[in-house]
């Protein structure tokens, strides 16, 4: 049975003025540009962590222009730790886009908004409905959460059925009038109340009609993913020292650590050995301690050889690179398993 989506939205904003969040840096100021941005740094990642990468963006690239007009370098740099890169990718292809196909302009328009890059349905309709109280409604992983369970849908939301059923309730649920604060109530009582695990269902403002609540069945909604191992890859990351200094190559734009800087990647034994031989080493190479870095859809376990140089090769395994200090601050994108070999060497001296 449904419930009242009236019911339901009134007692969302009743709650939202009492226990919502307001102040959040990008509830203060609201353009659709600084909508975007925490949008796009909200998505797989906790408030906490966004916070300081937010100020630090909006810092140093005020408008949308100024981060369509900024070095990838840089704003991969800014990036760095956040993590899920293509999300910066994109973030500057569609800055890239509104400066030189909307004049600099966020557009209004919501089919003009999915164009861009890296913005799906429910982003686009976060932006504009939280920038501009446009009425449209979401659909991100907090509020599947709340409307599966509310409802008890079962299924895996990824799955097309279940997530037309999703948005039918989203839609059906969000009220003509105030969508502003009622999309950012959904996103707080995800984050807050209707957690992943141990919901705060005493202090939910609809429990009275949840089902799931209601069945003791919270745990079991949304459905998960069926299950599929995660296939494990191998490669050897080459730490070449010079000097002080390491040498980085730059990834291409596409694929894992795309357009980060990080030592040269050999997929093989004879790849290693083959990049090994036209170098002048002081000494053997040095296996230093394996570890495992998982992406979402394989592991990667991670080798890094140290080999300490006599001289600076031109180029290694047919990549052009740079020589990076180790010593010196920081100033370009590096992937996590870079910045952590970085301070290993660091360490080790
Ligand atoms: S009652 Fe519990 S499970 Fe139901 S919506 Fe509220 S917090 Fe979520």
């Amino acid at each position: 049975m449904e419930a009242n989506p009236t019911l339901f939205a009134d007692k969302i904003l009743a709650w939202y003025d009492k226990f919502g969040r307001k102040t959040l840096p990008w509830q203060l100021n609201r353009t659709p540009y600084r909508v975007w941005l925490s949008e796009v740094m909200l998505q797989q990642t906790q408030v906490a962590t966004v916070i300081p990468y937010f100020e630090r963006f909006t810092q140093r690239f005020p408008t949308l222009t100024d981060l369509a007009n900024a070095e990838d370098d840089e704003v991969m740099h800014l990036w760095t730790g956040l993590g899920y890169y293509a999300r910066a990718r994109n973030l500057l292809k569609a800055a890239r886009q509104v400066r030189d196909k909307h004049r600099g302009e966020f557009p209004t328009d919501i089919e003009r908004v999915i164009d861009l890059p890296g913005i799906g349905r429910s982003t686009a309709a976060a932006i504009l409905s939280l920038s501009q109280d446009q009425p449209h409604a979401i659909l991100d992983g907090n509020v599947k959460r709340v409307l599966a369970r509310h409802r008890a849908i079962e299924g895996w939301p990824g799955q097309k059925a279940v997530e037309t059923r999703l948005w039918q309730l989203a839609e059906i649920n969000t009220p003509a009038s105030k969508v502003q604060p009622y999309n950012q109530a959904m996103m707080d009582m995800g984050a807050i109340i209707c957690t992943r695990s141990k919901p705060k269902c005493g202090e939910c403002p609809v429990s009275d009609d949840c089902i799931a609540y209601a069945q003791g069945r919270q745990s079991e909604f949304p459905g998960k993913k069926p299950k599929k191992e995660k296939p494990i890859k191998a490669c050897f990351l080459l730490l070449l020292r010079h000097d002080g200094q390491v040498y980085l190559h730059k990834r291409p734009g596409v694929g894992i650590w795309g357009g980060l800087w990080c030592p040269p990647q050999l997929d093989n034994k004879r790849a290693l050995d083959n990049a090994l031989l036209p170098l002048k080493a002081d000494k053997a190479p040095q296996m230093l301690a394996p570890f495992r870095h998982t992406f979402s859809h394989y592991h990667l376990d991670i080798q890094p050889v140290l080999v300490e140089l006599m001289t600076k090769p031109d180029q290694v395994a047919e990549q052009q690179g740079r020589w990076y200090c180790l010593s010196s601050e920081h100033t370009i994108g590096l992937a996590a398993p870079t910045e952590k070999l970085l301070s290993e060497l660091q360490r080790l001296g």
